[in-house]
């Protein structure tokens, strides 16, 4: 990760004040908005709408994102909460960004269904790590959200009891393993950064032997999406996080500003979210995005501002990201090469 750096200032098409509306200097942090995972689920069923045509099915939202799934939707996907909810097709079936538990590729191979796997490269590596630490014979401690759609795809990776969740510091002090010298930790990618190293912290002091990723196994995406978060906190009024309020990297967004101080710091799915009475008096603001909210959703924000404000827009670049994941073989004949960049570059 690179230190902060100001890009030049968007001067919004403009010079000189806007008569009448007051002045609002908006930081945006960078990095923001779609991950290289998030890009390429996107990417995985438009490439299978258009090799096989519509219907393709996808199992959960593919990305937590209404206007993504809503986009999908009306390109021919067809979104179902389970894979009983698929009919007897030759249509494909796509698994989101999330990861499945191992039962539901099993169940779409029993029925004689075409699956295409979109699980995040990232999250089959937090996968795969906890399935070599059962090998090894340790018992798991998985750190990350009850009900995660990752956090059950990565407990459906092991038999019924192998995995334990804990979700707070308090959980890290109560464990109690089988055995302390057997034992091995894994997260969910899109945690508190911050967080997630306290329980760490904790589980090494009880557990001198716990087996485990060098830190965790938080994503590039997560951690330097609060990493730029911080870094315009101290300057701004108020923030505004562009996501999902049951996508989790967006509302640790929300947490990681809070604590860095900014104590006015919201999420908006889009510009009708924007609450205008909790801004009052602000001239500075801070906006960002969460790994599965689209740039055009952040234009949308910006330009509501302009109907109100003088706007000057100032990128705040904490990072640079290249990261850009191969899709699967069976789509790559439709695919175009190379796979479109994941960072977004708007900062009008
Ligand atoms: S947030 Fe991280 S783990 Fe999740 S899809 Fe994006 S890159 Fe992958």
């Amino acid at each position: 990760m690179t230190g902060p750096a100001l890009d030049q200032p968007n001067e919004n098409g403009r010079s000189g004040t806007v008569a009448g509306l007051p002045a609002l200097r908006i930081l945006l942090a960078a990095p923001r908005g779609f991950c290289a995972g998030v890009d390429r689920a996107i990417q995985i069923v438009e490439l299978a709408l258009l090799k096989h045509g519509p219907p393709v099915y996808v199992r959960h939202e593919i990305v937590h994102n209404r206007f993504v799934v809503d986009s999908l939707k009306a390109k021919g996907a067809v979104f179902v909460d389970e894979l009983s909810d698929v009919p007897e097709t030759t249509q494909p079936v796509i698994f989101s960004a999330h990861g499945v538990a191992k039962s539901v590729p099993a169940d779409a191979k029993a029925r004689n269904l075409v699956s295409i796997d979109a699980t995040c490269p990232l999250v089959l590596k937090v996968h795969n790590e906890a399935k070599r630490h059962f090998e090894d014979g340790r018992e798991i401690v998985l750190i990350g959200h009850a009900r995660h759609p990752e956090v059950v795809g990565t407990m459906g990776q092991l038999p019924a009891g192998a995995v334990h969740l804990i979700e707070t510091e308090d959980d890290a002090r109560r464990f109690m393993p089988r055995d302390p010298e057997r034992l091995a930790f894994v997260t969910q990618t899109t945690l508190s950064v911050d967080d997630t190293a306290a329980m760490v912290e904790i589980l090494k002091a009880r557990f001198p032997g716990i087996a485990g990723p060098m830190k965790e196994d938080i994503c590039y995406a997560t951690t330097n999406r609060q990493a730029a978060v911080k870094a315009i906190a101290a300057r701004i009024d108020a923030l505004l996080v562009v996501g999902a309020p049951y996508s989790s990297n967006s509302v640790r967004l929300v947490e990681v500003a809070e604590r860095a101080g900014c104590s006015r710091s919201f999420l908006v799915q889009r510009a009708t979210d924007i609450p205008w009475d909790k801004l009052d008096g602000i001239t500075s603001l801070g906006i960002t995005a969460g790994a599965s909210a689209p740039e055009v959703l952040v234009d949308e924000v910006i330009d509501a501002f302009r109907g109100r404000f003088d706007v000057t827009v100032e990128i705040v670049t904490n990072a640079e990201e290249n990261v850009i994941f191969n899709i699967p073989r069976e789509l790559r004949d439709v695919a175009p090469a190379p796979a479109r960049a994941p960072q977004s570059k708007s900062g009008r």
